[in-house]
């Protein structure tokens, strides 16, 4: 990658993102089609946010995307939303076009984009029960809903934000059947009742996400189970679905496809896949 003095900047802006894989993905991608763009790191604390937004424009930055914790307080800094993060409320891609911010979210097409990958799925047919009401459950939530997914179980730790989530869905989508259990449930009974079952909670590799595990037994082979923790390892609930000859998603495929959409936004070309694919092996 070649800097020079008309180099424009992307960046990620998270607390922490030293972890992060999307600098890797998208300098490559940048590189490929020898796009003068380069994808920076921006670990920036909460209460630090607003400055950090601000540079973005002082510096002339083309964008950035956003992970945890800033993606729903990023909202309030910009100048306008994309019906992506207006419906999620929630931001993961920044555009600046001229000194005007504007929000994007990537991550519900992401989501679609990955599961389109490993399953062919009817939305109409196939109800979803999802771990977790932070921003990726949101996310997750709507692009369901938007593809026509009848009926939406969501379980969550703190039951407000789950109960949050369904007044979104349900002004939203009025059609959808969208009901709250609670993170203490024995999940076997919705697990059996659902064909997508999705852990956006940030709960992956550790033991503590076994509460899920108590309908586990409840998975079978027609199952579809997706775990957006990007691992390149299986996490416990993909070894558990496996078992049970579920299809298997895992979040790789949806950091891809949400950052293949990202890098649309900011340089108007289609994101090279086979590059970004290729990055993101371990
Ligand atoms: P977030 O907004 O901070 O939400 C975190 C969620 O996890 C909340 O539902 C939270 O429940 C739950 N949670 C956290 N600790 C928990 C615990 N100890 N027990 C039970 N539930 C717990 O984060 P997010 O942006 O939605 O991200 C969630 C996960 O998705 C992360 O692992 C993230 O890396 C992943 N993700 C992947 C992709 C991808 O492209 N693959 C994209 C976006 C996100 P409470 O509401 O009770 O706190």
């Amino acid at each position: 990658m070649k800097i020079d003095g008309k180099t424009r900047l992307v960046g990620i802006l998270g607390d922490p993102v030293a972890h992060s894989l999307s600098p890797g993905m998208q300098n490559a991608a940048l590189a490929s089609l020898g796009l003068n763009i380069c994808y920076v790191p921006l670990p920036v604390e909460p209460e630090q946010l607003p400055e950090a937004v601000a540079g973005l424009r002082a510096m002339q930055f083309r964008g950035a995307n956003v992970t945890i914790p800033h993606k729903i307080a990023v909202a309030n800094l910009l100048d306008s939303l994309d019906v992506s993060a207006v419906r999620t409320g929630a931001v993961n891609t920044i555009v600046n076009n001229d000194g005007t911010l504007t929000g994007h979210n990537t991550d519900g097409i992401g989501f679609i984009r990955a599961l389109a990958e490993v399953a062919e799925v009817d939305f109409s047919e196939a109800p979803a029960l999802i771990l977790g009401a932070g921003g990726a459950a949101r996310a997750v939530a709507v692009a369901l809903a938007e593809n026509g997914c009848p009926r939406i179980t969501i379980i969550n730790r703190t039951p407000d934000r789950a109960n949050q989530l369904k007044t979104l869905l349900v002004s939203e989508f009025p059609a959808a059947e969208v009901t709250v259990r609670a993170w203490e449930d024995d999940l076997g009974e919705p697990l059996a009742q659902n064909r997508l079952v999705v852990n956006a909670t940030s709960l992956g590799m550790k033991s503590n996400l076994k509460q899920a595990w108590a309908g586990v037994d409840k998975l079978t082979a027609s199952h579809v189970v997706c775990d957006l923790v990007y691992s390149t390892k299986q996490t416990s609930l993909l070894t558990a679905a496996k078992e049970k000859g579920a299809t298997l998603m895992g979040g790789t495929g949806m950091l891809l496809h949400q950052g293949a959409a990202s890098f649309k936004l900011w340089t108007a070309r289609e994101a090279p896949l086979d590059v970004m694919r290729k990055a993101l092996e371990p």
